[in-house]
């Protein structure tokens, strides 16, 4: 894990920090929040520790500018003193969590190692093939940097075939997945869906390939003897 420290108490920038890196992640150090937007836009850190009082721009503003930009950076903020107002500015300004100082170190490990996990699930929460990019916590679907429109029951197959990649699906096996929210969908809708999808799909570099009298096989269209 890399780690950028905003700490303008040297020595508890100084103790924090070597905690970090006894746990073999990579730490640097800030005493300032001006430079910390450049350095997340710079360097792909996967935590940030931020300090509210801070001399110059204090934590706040700090996480303000980098959330500004568009970085989706985890934010662990620390605060002073236990003051709900401080917890809730801080959480409003796009900190993923917080920690009251004084805090026992064992407790912010135990934080940054939640904190990066969330961010790996989020990570994994992208499917991707091809061109083709679905990102499934925002629900929207891309072929490059183009959206990609889908009614709700496309998106459904599209799902669960694009989390298969590579692999034979039943059309029974999609009809169950897809079933949850509408009892009364049948074999032959999947087959709509799918037609649908392959003429959306035209472009992305994906193919869905009939597998006669079983279902349907997702696969890039590199490995479907395109070349
Ligand atoms: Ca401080």
């Amino acid at each position: 894990m890399h780690i950028l420290l905003v700490e303008d108490d040297p020595a508890l920038a100084d103790s924090t920090a070597r905690a970090l890196r006894s746990q073999g992640w990579v730490v640097d150090v800030t005493a300032r929040g001006e430079p910390v937007p450049l350095s997340v836009r710079q360097d792909p850190y996967d935590l940030v520790i931020l300090d509210i009082g801070l001399p110059g721009i204090d934590g706040f503003e700090t996480l303000r500018r980098v959330r500004a930009q568009g970085s989706a950076t985890p934010v662990l903020m620390l605060t002073a003193r236990d003051a709900v107002e401080d917890r809730v500015r801080g959480l409003d300004a796009g900190a993923d969590d917080y920690l009251v100082k004084p805090f026992a170190l064992t407790e912010l490990l135990a934080r940054a190692r939640v904190l990066h996990r969330r961010a790996q699930a989020r990570i994994d929460a992208t499917l991707r093939l091809g061109r083709l990019k679905m990102d499934l916590d925002a629900r929207r679907a891309f072929v490059d940097a183009q959206p990609l429109e889908l009614s709700a029951r496309e998106w459904s197959v599209l799902e669960y075939l694009l989390g298969r990649a590579g692999k034979v699906v039943a059309k029974e096996q999609i009809l169950q997945a897809v079933a949850g929210w509408d009892e009364a969908i049948s074999e032959n809708a999947i087959e709509v869906y799918v037609s649908r999808l392959r003429a959306k799909l035209d472009a992305a570099g994906v193919r869905i390939r009939t597998v006669r009298g079983f279902g349907y096989l997702l696969e890039g269209a590199e490995d479907a003897g395109g070349r």
